[in-house]
C-alpha cells in the first residue's frame, strides 16, 4: 500500500501519519522532516532549504522531487507521504519517476479551516532534541514546556510563527490545494476526511478508508 497524506499546515497530518505507521507499518517519508534533519545538520541542501522554509515559502519542486524520489526508492513499496506532493508539478514528475509497485495508489486529503489552523500551529511546540510535536490536540506535555521524553525545553518551529503561518496557508491554497484537483484527474483512489475532529474520530475516518483499499 502506497499513500499520500495531504492537507493544510496543522490539519494534523503527523498524527495521523505516527497512528498509520504504528497500525499498518508503512515507512513515514515527510518532506518537511528530512528537510528539517538537513537543516539541523547545517548541509548544503538544509542551508538552502532553510531560505525558503523561515518565509513560509516553498523549497523549489526539482530539490523536493530528487529528494523524495530517493527516499522513496530507498524505502521500496509500502510508504506514506506526508507534505509532499505540494504542488501538481511535483505529483506530475512522481507519478513520471515512480511505476509498478511503487506507485501512488490512495490519497487521504484532512480537511481543516483557515481560522483553526492558524489557531492549532500558533500553539504547537516541538522538542529541538527529538523531534516530538506538542499541541493540545493530540500531546501536551506531562512539565509544561518540556519533553517527556528527554526533557528538553520545548521550542516553537521557526515557521510557526503568525506571520509565516498566514503565509503557508496562502501558499497551501495557491500551490498545493490543485494537487487535489490533479490526482482527482489521475481517478487515483481519494477519501476526504473532515480533520477539525479529535484525533480518534479521524483516525477511524482514515482506517476505514485504508481498509476499504485492500477489499
Ligand atoms: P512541513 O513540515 O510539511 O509543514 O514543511 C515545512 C516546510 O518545508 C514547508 O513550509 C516548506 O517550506 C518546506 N517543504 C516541505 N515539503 C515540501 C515540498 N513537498 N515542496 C516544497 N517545500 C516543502
Amino acid at each position: 500500500m502506497n499513500l499520500v497524506l495531504t492537507g493544510p499546515p496543522g490539519a494534523g497530518k503527523g498524527t495521523q501519519c505516527r497512528r498509520l505507521v504504528e497500525k499498518y507499518g508503512l515507512t513515514h517519508l515527510s518532506s518537511g522532516d528530512i528537510l528539517r534533519v538537513e537543516m539541523n545538520a547545517g548541509t548544503e541542501l538544509g542551508e538552502l532549504a532553510k531560505k525558503y522554509i523561515d518565509q513560509g515559502q516553498l523549497v523549489p519542486d526539482e530539490i523536493v522531487i530528487k529528494m523524495m524520489v530517493g527516499a522513496i526508492v530507498k524505502s521500496g513499496y509500502n510508504y506514506l507521504l506526508d507534505g509532499f506532493p505540494r504542488t501538481s508539478n511535483q505529483a506530475l514528475q512522481l507519478d513520471k519517476s515512480l511505476e509498478g509497485d511503487l506507485s501512488v495508489e490512495a490519497v487521504i486529503v484532512l480537511e481543516v479551516a483557515d481560522e483553526r489552523v492558524i489557531d492549532r500551529l500558533s500553539r504547537r511546540r516541538i522538542c529541538p532534541v527529538c523531534s516530538r510535536v506538542y499541541d493540545d490536540l493530540s500531546l501536551r506535555p506531562i512539565r509544561d514546556g518540556h519533553c517527556d521524553s528527554d526533557g528538553a525545553l520545548l521550542v516553537q518551529r521557526s515557521d510557526d510563527k503568525p506571520d509565516v503561518i498566514k503565509k503557508r496557508l496562502e501558499t497551501y491554497h495557491e500551490r498545493t490545494a490543485p494537487v487535489i484537483e490533479y490526482y482527482e484527474k489521475t481517478g487515483v483512489k481519494m477519501a476526504k476526511i473532515d480533520g477539525s475532529l479529535n484525533v480518534d474520530q479521524v483516525a477511524s475516518g482514515v482506517s476505514a478508508f485504508v481498509e476499504s483499499l485492500s477489499i
